[in-house]
């Protein structure tokens, strides 16, 4: 593929004629092979690769990068058009079911495309270029194609000071903790509360962690900073607990990523920091959001190993996920926490009763229940019609500094 590559860019210099580099992901290609196994899996890419065959001309080069991904060079492009002819063949011909043996599988594709000479002066950038649009693709909800713009690396190279930024940020402190009340649907009062980060920095000011914690991800940084969350959170119970009068059916929550969730330790870990801070595991909650729960066995056996300390296990942002839910069965959950998307729509009709079937269906199989982003009182009100009886959101609360949750929570009236 290199070669190719190189080669076109020089016949492109020649003939004045651009090119197109595509950079090809295929999308839920890992569930085929998680469900189907590698063999099917293999079977799929072959089949995809005559595909892709397909949608080009002879003199197209199509090469398999690695895993589910696949580059394709359209040389000497006499006019754009015949690029969206083939993007689209490309995305129609992979959408087609495909027959593995006795089994159906469904996949798609997410297409970043960039061209020469206009977006890169050499094959290195070029392929930069690509990966960059195909990442764009798959953020904008997949089964697409998107086009290399300047703001795309201009965003990729915010992304890479941010890593580098971070990679600080514990040690010079800049991390923080803030704390959600979660309310008690009876009573009113605060019944729980979520840990969530927080990164102040000095020049860039406020990061929110919906913009530090996916690069936290990427970088593998999460582990050190999701575990220092959780020591900060549970030393702070045990102040609570020991120097102040917590009731006993406070909960804490704190937020889990996958990547913490292959740390084979990280269940002896907690049970360390339990002791030491000396908090009945009662006390403590860990959320995981739904799409990381579908991802393998692992995650059924870290989350098991949690639940046996007797911390409780939430279900984050429930609803976004596409988790199937007999796959529910196989971990051991307490608590659903049903995402903010619904109640932001809940006055209209559909959302209103997915919002209500969701309840139900938590409660019939008896896990507690928390609605998110409660914003009015129409939120409240309807959340409580329907009966769900944990309530979060800035309605009752925005996550607060530690100083702030205290006063709400030991000093309200
Ligand atoms: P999440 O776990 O779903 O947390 C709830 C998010 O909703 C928080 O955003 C919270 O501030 C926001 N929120 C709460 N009530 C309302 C409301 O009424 N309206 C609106 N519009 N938003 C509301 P935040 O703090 O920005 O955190 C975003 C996400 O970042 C969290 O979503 C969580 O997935 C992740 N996160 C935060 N802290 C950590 C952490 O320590 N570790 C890990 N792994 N992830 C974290
Ligand atoms: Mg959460
Ligand atoms: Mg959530």
């Amino acid at each position: 593929f290199n070669d190719r590559l190189d080669q076109e860019i020089k016949k492109s210099d020649r003939s004045g004629l651009p090119l197109a580099l595509l950079f090809l992901d295929l999308d839920r290609f890992k569930e085929v092979n998680d469900s189907l196994g590698h063999i099917r899996g293999d079977d799929l890419l072959e089949i995809t690769a005559q595909r892709l065959n397909e949608c080009t001309r002879e003199s197209d080069t199509v090469a398999r990068l690695g895993g589910d991904e696949f580059t394709i060079i359209l040389s000497s492009l006499e006019n754009s058009s015949n690029v969206y002819r083939v993007l689209e063949s490309i995305l129609s011909s992979v959408e087609q079911p495909f027959q593995l043996e006795h089994e159906r599988a469904y996949v798609t594709a997410s297409i970043g495309v960039t061209f020469y000479p206009s977006d890169a002066s050499n094959a290195e950038e070029l392929i930069k270029n690509a990966d960059q649009a195909m990442y764009a693709a798959k953020n904008a909800g997949r089964n697409q194609t998107s086009f290399f713009t300047k703001n795309m690396q201009q965003a990729s190279e915010a992304r890479t000071r941010l890593a580098n930024e971070l990679y600080q940020a514990l040690e010079k402190k800049q991390i923080w903790v803030a704390y959600q009340p979660i309310v008690e649907l009876q009573t009113g009062r605060i019944i729980k509360a979520e840990a969530l980060a927080r990164w102040s920095h000095p020049e860039l000011g406020e990061i929110s962690p919906g913009e530090f914690i996916p690069v936290a991800e990427e970088t593998g940084m999460i582990v050190d900073i999701g575990f220092w969350v959780i020591e900060t959170a549970l030393k702070q119970l045990q102040y609570w607990l020991h120097e102040k009068t917590l009731r006993e059916d406070f909960t804490l929550a704190i937020n889990l990523s996958p990547s913490q969730l292959t740390d084979q330790f990280l269940a002896k870990k907690v049970k360390n920091l339990l002791n030491v801070y000396q908090i009945p595991a009662s006390h403590v909650e860990f959320e995981i959001t739904e799409s990381n729960l579908i991802s393998g066995e692992w995650a059924s056996e870290a989350l098991q190993k949690i639940s046996d300390l007797g911390v409780k296990v939430a279900v984050d942002d429930f609803g976004t996920g596409y988790s199937s839910l007999s796959h529910l069965k196989d971990y051991t959950i307490d608590v659903i926490k049903i995402d903010r998307s619904f109640v932001e729509r809940i006055e209209l009709t559909k959302p209103r009763q997915l919002f209500t079937a969701i309840c139900a269906f938590s409660h019939s199989l008896e896990y507690e229940t928390v609605a998110e982003g409660i914003e009015t009182d129409i939120h409240d009100a309807i959340c409580k019609e329907v009966g769900v009886t944990r309530l979060q959101g800035y309605y009752y609360s925005k996550p607060l500094p530690v100083t702030a949750f205290e006063s709400q929570y030991f000093y309200a009236s």
